[in-house]
């Protein structure tokens, strides 16, 4: 090609991205991608969509209709995850309210069961685990949850801590593995965890840990560090490849896609949820990011980790305030996934933005949607 010819389809190439601007603003699409149809904000926000990790707490009179119309506006299936054997009361009553609300609302209200921990010296511990399993599944529940206490907080007689690929969890992950069933796994911690909290790298876990001292691995150096915490889950997931798992907050590998992708490669039965990490990924380079997402598109599950109506939270005192602040996460999380606009990430510091990854719409779709289905079989 000459020169001057060059030079004339350079030209038309800046005129041509020009209309097309003017065009995407007109119609306020964002581009099409190399990879498909891009969607907007809006398109996002209409099409069905799953929050693969949430938590419904105590609602108080009429606060569950609210709820779920809201969930019906905003076109949401919450995957409602039951949490902490260490406090088999607590765990017990949502267990049984999870249950309930599902029967009552099936189409919006998901949910994941867990297991009692704190019978762990008896000797019958993994069958009565099984039995909880089991009954949570014949009410509906569509996974198993395994959390962060495994690792940071349950001990043996002997002081130790009980890890993740402790071979007296064999009986349950294998009977999970055998029918089938998907185990949701938070194990261990942010890497910033085990960091002073000055040199955190997003303002969202300085907020958490300096409020919740007792998780903060710097602070407790009898309980196992970082990267004892991730061996131990990589050394379960190779100890039962069947097991389908879900690390949850981007698998504990939420500081650097790499890290992630390796794991990911290594272990066929790992996928993801994005719950409460968004902003990790908002930090790292974007075009790495987005090139992450598009590789892996079938093993990362849209997540948030949001809260409607725990005991300590507002919404006892202000539900719609609160569903407004869930909708406002729902859209900046798809303003930042689907266009290439800035946008605001407070949770990384005061006034900080990130650019979009603008992920085509048949990605969008599986992050959004088909792989929490394909994951957590019958949901
Ligand atoms: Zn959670």
């Amino acid at each position: 090609m000459s020169l001057i010819s060059r030079r004339v389809s350079l030209r038309a190439v800046v005129l041509l991205a020009g209309s097309l601007a003017v065009a995407a603003a007109l119609t306020l699409r964002a581009p099409v991608s190399a990879q498909g149809e891009a969607m907007t904000v809006d398109q996002v926000m209409r099409m069905p969509k799953i929050d693969a990790h949430a938590h419904v707490g105590v609602l108080g009179p009429g606060q569950l209709d609210a709820f779920v119309a809201f969930l019906e506006k905003m076109n949401f299936r919450w995957l409602n995850v039951c949490v902490g054997g260490m406090n088999w009361a607590r765990l017990s009553e949502q267990i049984e309210s999870a249950q309930e609300m599902h029967r009552a609302h099936p189409a919006r209200l998901a949910w994941a069961t867990s297991f009692n921990l704190t019978n762990w010296s008896q000797a019958d511990w993994a069958k009565a685990a099984n039995s909880t399993i089991d009954d949570g599944f014949a009410g509906g529940a569509v996974a198993v949850k395994i959390w962060k206490d495994v690792g940071m907080v349950l001990k043996d007689p002997d002081g130790r801590y009980v890890m993740a690929d402790d071979p007296r969890l064999d009986p349950v992950f294998s009977a999970m593995a055998k029918q089938g069933r998907t185990l949701v796994a938070h194990l261990g911690e942010p890497r910033n965890c085990w960091l002073p909290l000055d040199k955190m790298t997003v303002e969202g876990d300085r907020r958490y840990f300096s409020g919740h001292p007792e998780y903060h691995g710097l602070l407790h150096p009898e309980i196992p560090d970082y990267a004892s915490q991730v061996a131990a889950r990589d050394r379960m997931l190779e100890r039962h490849p069947t097991l389908k798992v879900v690390g949850c907050h981007l698998g504990s590998l939420e500081y650097d896609v790499d890290e992630l992708a390796r794991r990911l490669d290594r272990y066929p039965n790992l996928a993801v949820d994005l719950a409460a990490r968004l902003v990790h990924l908002q930090i790292q380079p974007r075009d790495k990011v987005r090139a992450f997402l598009v590789k892996y598109q079938d093993r990362v599950l849209y997540g948030t980790d949001l809260e409607f109506g725990r005991g300590s939270d507002a919404a006892a005192a202000d539900p719609a305030a609160r569903l407004a602040r869930l909708a406002a996460t729902y859209e900046s999380d798809a303003a930042w996934l689907a266009t290439d606009q800035e946008v605001a990430a407070d949770n990384a510091r005061a006034g900080f933005t990130s650019r979009g990854v603008a992920l085509p719409g048949p990605v969008l779709r599986k992050i959004y949607f088909e792989n929490a289905r394909k994951w957590y079989p019958g949901l």
